[in-house]
C-alpha cells in the first residue's frame, strides 16, 4: 500500500492517526492504528513527558466498505519524570472514543440512529456490528438520552393530546399495564410517555412542565374517559378540552356491539356463530352509513329483520350514525342541535345500552363540541400510538418503561438527528 497519498487514512476518515496495518479476517476488517503525536506535556507541570510503554484496546468502528471494522489501537502511556510531580502515568486518548467504551463515538451514535431512528431491535443492531447487547444499549442510552432530553425538542405546545396504550399485556403476575402519551397535536410528536393513565400522574406530570409553558397549552385533546379530564386540574384547567372525535365514535360503535351481543344471546340463546345472521353483520354495523353499497345495506336490513325482533339493534346502529352525523356536519351550531337531539333521544331510549350512551355524551357535551369550535382531535396521537406500537414489537416487550420511554422518544419524539452532508448524486447515463 502506498503510504504517498494516505489512503488508509483517508478511507478511515479519523483524524490524528496513522494506520500501521490492515488485516482481511472473516467478517471483519483489522485495522492497527497509532497516534501521529510523537511527543507529550505533563497535564501537572507542563514538562516533557516521556513514553513508557504501550496498551493495545480494541473497538468496534464504522462498516468499511460493508465489512464490520476492528480498531487497534496501541494507545501510549506516558510518564513524568519531574522530581515532586503528583502525575506519575496517564495514557493517551484516540479522538472519538470516549473512556472504557467499546464502541467508536461515531459508530455509537449509527447504532442509537439504527435503533431509534429506523426502530430496529437492539440485538440485531448488536450483532451487525459485533457487540453484546448491553454494549449497544449503552450507547443508545449515552447518545440518545441527550438528544431526547435536549429542551429544544419539546418547545412549546399549544395543542396537547393525552392518549393511553397498553405497554405491557397482562400476564399470570400482572394485570394489563398502560402507558400515556402526550403528543404535540400541531407538530404531530410525542412529546413524552409516562407508566400508568391515572388521574394523579397526569396531575405529577404537568406539574413538573414550567409555568410559562402550562400557560401556553391552548387545547387538550382527550378520551372520553374522566381520570385524564380530572388529571388537567389544576394545572391545564385553562384549557379547551377537545373530547376525540375517534374516541366518541368507538364509544357509539362498542355500544352497538355490545346490544347486537346481547340480542344474539336472548334470541338464540348462545354466543355468535358464523351463520347467525346478527354475527354475520357485525362489520356492516359500525361501518359509516354513507360507506355501505345497496348490496352492503341490503344484507344489513336482512340481518336485522332475521335477528333483530324487538328493533334493539336497529335502534343502537341508528343512534350510533346520530352521533356520527354530529362530527358530518361542520356548523357549529347545527351540530350543536344534533348533539342535543341525540342526547335526549338516548335517554328516553328503552335500551340499556342506549341510555347509557346518553349520559356519557351529555357528560362530556361541551369536550364534544369543542371539536367543531377548535378542529383539534387526537388523530394524530392515535397515529403515534401505532409508533409506539412498532417500538414495541421491535423491542419484543419491555420490562423496562425507561429503555421502552428511550425508544419511543427517539422513533416518534422529533429528535434532531446529528446531520450529515448527502453525497452529490450520480446519475445513471442508462435510460430508466
Ligand atoms: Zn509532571
Amino acid at each position: 500500500m502506498t503510504e504517498r497519498i494516505g489512503l488508509a487514512e483517508k478511507m478511515l476518515g479519523v483524524p490524528g492517526v496513522v494506520v500501521l496495518d490492515v488485516e482481511d479476517e472473516p467478517g471483519e476488517l483489522i485495522v492497527t492504528v497509532e497516534s501521529t503525536k510523537a511527543k507529550a506535556h505533563c497535564p501537572s507541570c507542563r514538562r516533557r513527558a516521556q513514553a513508557q510503554d504501550r496498551a493495545v484496546v480494541h473497538l468496534r468502528d464504522l462498516h468499511i466498505s460493508g465489512r464490520a471494522c476492528r480498531l487497534v489501537f496501541a494507545k501510549r502511556r506516558w510518564r513524568c519524570r519531574t522530581k515532586g510531580c503528583v502525575r506519575k502515568t496517564w495514557t493517551e486518548r484516540l479522538p472519538g472514543v470516549a473512556p472504557r467504551q467499546v464502541l467508536t463515538l461515531r459508530a455509537g451514535a449509527e447504532v442509537t440512529r439504527q435503533v431509534g431512528q429506523l426502530c430496529r431491535s437492539v440485538s440485531s443492531v448488536a450483532e451487525e456490528y459485533g457487540v453484546c447487547w448491553d454494549t449497544a444499549w449503552s450507547a443508545v442510552t449515552f447518545h440518545g438520552v441527550p438528544l431526547v432530553d435536549d429542551p429544544k425538542r419539546v418547545g412549546q405546545v399549544r395543542a396537547l393530546g393525552v392518549d393511553e396504550h397498553s405497554y405491557l399485556s397482562a400476564t399470570r403476575e400482572h394485570a394489563t399495564i398502560f402507558a400515556t402519551v402526550l403528543v404535540n397535536l400541531d407538530r404531530r410528536k410525542v412529546i413524552d410517555l409516562f407508566e400508568g393513565k391515572s388521574a394523579a400522574k397526569l396531575r405529577q406530570w404537568t406539574g413538573k412542565r414550567p409555568a410559562t409553558w402550562r400557560r401556553g397549552v391552548r387545547v387538550v385533546a382527550l378520551d372520553l374517559t374522566d381520570t385524564y379530564r380530572a388529571g388537567l386540574a389544576p394545572h391545564l384547567a385553562h384549557a379547551t378540552r377537545v373530547a376525540d372525535p375517534f374516541h366518541v365514535t368507538r364509544v357509539a360503535n362498542r355500544m352497538v356491539d355490545q346490544v347486537r351481543r346481547r340480542v344474539q344471546n336472548e334470541t338464540l340463546g348462545h354466543r355468535g356463530r358464523k351463520d347467525d345472521p346478527l354475527y354475520r353483520s357485525r362489520k356492516l354495523l359500525i361501518m359509516g352509513e354513507e360507506r355501505l353499497d345497496d348490496r352492503g345495506r341490503e344484507r344489513l336490513m336482512d340481518a336485522l329483520r332475521f335477528g333483530d325482533p324487538d328493533d334493539e339493534v336497529l335502534g343502537a346502529w341508528m343512534a350510533k350514525e346520530a352521533v356520527r352525523s354530529v362530527y358530518l356536519e361542520p356548523d357549529p351550531e347545527v351540530a350543536a342541535v344534533l348533539l342535543d337531539n341525540t342526547i335526549t333521544a338516548c335517554l328516553a331510549d328503552d335500551v340499556p345500552e342506549i341510555q347509557t350512551m346518553g349520559r356519557t355524551l351529555s357528560r362530556w357535551r361541551e369536550e364534544i363540541l369543542n371539536h367543531h369550535r377548535t378542529g383539534a382531535s387526537n388523530g394524530p396521537t392515535e397515529g403515534m400510538n401505532f409508533c409506539a406500537k412498532q417500538v414495541k414489537r421491535a423491542g419484543r416487550g419491555f420490562a423496562n418503561f425507561s429503555h421502552y420511554r428511550l425508544r419511543v422518544l427517539l422513533h416518534a419524539g422529533g429528535v434532531t438527528w446529528p446531520t450529515t452532508i448527502s453525497p452529490p448524486s450520480i446519475r445513471s447515463t442508462a435510460p430508466h
